[in-house]
């Protein structure tokens, strides 16, 4: 399959402003030159703790904060740098879906309102054929045709998800960025919205970017997955060779913290020692070396780039 995104080289970093006249004194380097790509129809999963520029990474691809450097090219086309008409244009393509349900709606708007408002933005359609769309859609999602009536604030957090898949949906986008999409819920309906996710990616030939903070929920909904660590993606692999063997000592003591129910297939628990340093201020060499338990001389000094192990299997630390 082809490519549906290439990220190459991201780079966002948000200016920090000090002293009496506001100057810029420095950088927080939020994503600090990440490649990766993703395949038509396929799901990247993407893994850290909060604060590991996941987000950051999600909502540049999206245009909604400008790169600092690199390239994003979606859909063969190069967006980096496009804007006014072109960037609106190309919105259409891609949409997000937020992780709290509560938040991202507006609990005074009717629910068929909020699914309309993108489609309305986009294209003229006659209004009784988009109602009918609008109520189509929201059955597509496991709601009922008479939720268009409603309020979002009628709706459970589960069911609120449902219809920000639906307004995401409303465009036919080709790339759907979910950060963390379930982390807000109970955990209950969590596999639910999962389940519905991957339902409607068959469906509609949807590409994913699923950020989360959780490694389940990632392996459940992921192709490839990419681990990041204060800014940098430190892993990247398919989900089989990520959890079967995970090689960055920052992934080993991530998947280590994953309970597994099975007492013989329970492995020895990697705990972590040390918080992760400030972006503003980050530890020179590898990023991850102020707590990494294999951390050797020279890793203080140079940073490892990401590199193809094996196939299709990609690190950043010297110890391979
Ligand atoms: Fe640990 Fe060094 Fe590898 Fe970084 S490069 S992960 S500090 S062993
Ligand atoms: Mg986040």
């Amino acid at each position: 399959r082809e490519n549906l995104l290439e990220v190459k080289n991201l780079k966002t970093y948000y200016p920090i402003h000090g002293g009496f006249f506001k100057r810029v004194v420095g950088n927080v380097k939020a994503v600090d030159d990440i490649s990766f790509t993703i395949k038509k129809g396929e799901t990247m999963g993407l893994v850290g703790e909060s604060g590991c520029g996941k987000s950051t990474t999600g909502r540049t691809i999206l245009r909604l904060i400008k790169p600092t450097g690199g390239q994003i090219i979606f859909d063969g086309e190069d967006i980096t740098k496009i804007s006014g008409s072109r960037l609106r244009k190309a919105r259409q393509d891609f949409q997000m879906v937020f992780q709290d349900p509560y938040a991202s709606l507006n609990p005074m708007q009717m629910v068929g309102d909020i699914i309309s408002e993108p489609i309305k933005n986009f294209e003229r359609r006659d209004k009784k054929e988009l109602e009918e769309f609008v109520k189509s859609l929201l059955v597509r999602v496991g709601l009922p045709e008479a939720a268009y009536y409603k309020y979002a604030h009628e709706f459970s957090g589960g069911q609120r998800q449902r219809i920000g898949i639906a307004r995401a949906l409303a465009l036919n986008p080709k790339l759907i960025i979910a950060d963390e999409p379930v982390s807000a819920l109970d955990v209950s309906v969590q596999s639910q919205v999962l389940n519905l996710l991957k339902d409607l990616q068959e469906e509609f030939d949807l590409t994913y970017l699923f950020i989360a903070h959780d490694l389940s929920v990632v392996k459940h909904m992921s192709d490839t997955i990419g681990v990041m660590y204060l800014g940098n993606l430190v892993e990247v692999a398919s989900n089989k060779d990520l959890y079967s063997e995970p090689l960055h000592p920052y992934t080993q003591a991530l998947i280590s913290a994953i309970p597994e129910p099975d007492p013989k297939l329970r492995k020895e628990r990697i705990v972590l020692q040390g918080d992760v340093p400030s972006p503003a201020n980050p530890p020179t060499g590898c990023p991850f070396h102020t707590r990494c338990p294999m951390a050797q001389e020279i890793c203080s000094q140079e940073k490892p780039p990401l590199k193809e192990v094996r196939p299709g299997h990609h690190v950043a630390c010297v110890l391979y």
